[in-house]
């Protein structure tokens, strides 16, 4: 029992023995001592590593440790998206369930009546994100003076949201004095800039396995012609049989369209992301854990944090732009030890993308053929105009979203970013028409 050794009280070894954890992760071992001595913390730890845990628990032991007769908000975890504020609000119940403690889960897309009902009757512990976590603080119902502890969980995210604003804007009403623990997947020069600035002394934990669930993860990747991509999915998870397959698109377009495609081939799939209201959104995550729906088509923003239970198939239905978001989409899968397989469709124009990923990974993708859909190496020329002459949308919606309008457009959109192509010429469909319209709301809240 190697959770015994890390200065945690009895009640929360208890729960944590009947939850099943019998041994403690890197992460735990290390964060869960330095939280309990009051350090500020600054870690990186791969996906599904249990970092959750890592800081609830000691978070939980220290408020417990100092009770206090009234009850008011004494620690404070951010996170980027409303999904994994409801997540780690649930592990927060769970693991302080034979605690006196009590939490909310505050995020935007639903009524602030309920949440403001329950800041007034008091909680210890607040799990926010960002924007309406603020629009609790105008309304005076939230006093955030006596926070204690703060938790950027996913740091890097909400950076790469345009978070960075709100975030010192909700350190400005915390006090001065107070214990700090930031999670960051990446170390960018923006995050250590944040930690420079937020925590003191920090002890530094870098659970080196960086691409540990990479490693453990079978992936395979299919080349294709991006026209045939719905087909092949389509194929592959019925003659494969697969169930709980958990599909990444680039575009909000591309995952609503995938969804209703895979529909017409007697798949039942939900889609979700940043444009869906808040209870579409969390219908479909629950459709889908239910096994009610046996795809979830996604953007980014159920590539961070999110853990499902026993999914053991994540597409690529598109290559991320980015080769980092490829570890982390692939890491819903493989968690708590189970197996996973990631799929990835490669078409022609994603093979820079597909290089990209290899590098980072420091091995090859195991590539696998289905006769009919691959595309020809040789046939360079024809590829292209294959996919000139009959553009996709998910390219024109790639196109609708120039690198001026980014950081409009991810403060917006409370998803990952859907990035746009770095290259983008030689689109002869790159109409005035596929420009962005701008959106009259300039924001949307979280
Ligand atoms: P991360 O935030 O690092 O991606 P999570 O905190 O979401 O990871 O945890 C991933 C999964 O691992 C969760 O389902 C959690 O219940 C489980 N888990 C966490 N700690 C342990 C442990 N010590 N032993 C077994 N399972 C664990
Ligand atoms: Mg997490």
């Amino acid at each position: 029992m190697s959770f015994d050794n890390l200065g945690l009280r009895a009640k929360l070894l208890d729960t944590v023995a009947e939850l099943g954890y019998k041994e403690a992760t890197p992460i735990q071992k290390k964060a869960i001592p330095a939280i309990i001595a009051g350090r500020d913390i600054l870690a990186g730890a791969q996906t599904g590593t249990g970092k959750t845990a890592a800081f609830v628990l000691p978070i939980l032991q220290l408020l417990d440790l100092t009770r206090i007769k009234r009850t008011f908000p004494r620690a404070l975890v951010i996170t980027p998206t409303r999904e994994l504020a409801a997540q780690v609000g649930q592990s927060v119940e769970k693991y302080g369930k034979k605690l006196p403690f009590k939490s909310a889960q505050i995020f935007g897309g639903v009524s602030m009546n309920p949440q403001t009902e329950k800041l007034r009757r008091g909680v210890d512990i607040i799990v926010a994100t960002p924007g309406r976590l603020l629009d609790h603080a105008k309304s005076k119902v939230l006093d955030l003076s006596r926070i204690e502890i703060l938790v950027l969980d996913e740091a890097d995210r909400m950076l790469d949201m345009g978070f960075i604003h709100d975030i010192k804007r909700i350190i400005n009403l915390l006090p001065q004095k107070r214990q700090n623990l930031l999670f960051s997947a990446t170390y960018s020069d923006e995050i250590r800039e944040l930690a420079t600035s937020l925590l003191e002394e920090p002890e530094m934990i870098d659970i080196a396995e960086r691409n540990s669930v990479a490693e453990k993860v079978e992936q395979i990747m299919y080349p294709t012609q991006h026209c045939h991509k719905r087909e092949l999915l389509s194929k592959l998870i019925q003659d494969e049989n697969w169930d709980r397959v958990l599909v990444f698109t680039r575009t909000k377009h591309g995952a609503d369209r995938l969804a209703r495609q895979l529909k017409k081939d007697k798949i039942n799939a939900v889609s979700i992301h940043g444009d869906k209201s808040q209870s579409a959104r969390m219908r479909a995550l629950s459709d889908f854990k239910s096994s009610k729906a046996r795809v979830l088509v996604a953007t980014d923003i159920a590539a961070r944090g999110l853990d499902i239970d026993r999914l053991p198939y994540v597409v690529n239905y598109d290559l991320p732009a980015v080769a980092e978001d490829y570890v982390h989409r692939i890491g819903r899968t493989g968690r708590a030890g189970l197996d996973g397989i990631a799929i990835s469709l490669v078409s022609f124009d994603q093979i820079k993308q597909l290089k990209a990923i290899e590098r980072l990974l420091g091995k090859k993708i195991t590539e696998r053929r289905v006769d009919g859909f691959e595309y020809d190496k040789t046939d360079r020329a024809a590829t292209k105009i294959s996919t000139q002459s009959k553009p996709q949308r998910s390219k024109k919606d790639a196109q609708a979203k120039p690198h001026s309008f980014r950081a409009n457009q991810t403060r917006e959109s409370n998803v990952a970013k859907e990035k746009p192509k770095q290259k983008r010429s030689g689109r002869p469909w790159a109409s005035k028409k596929t420009q962005p319209r701008k959106k009259k709301r300039s924001r949307r809240r979280f």
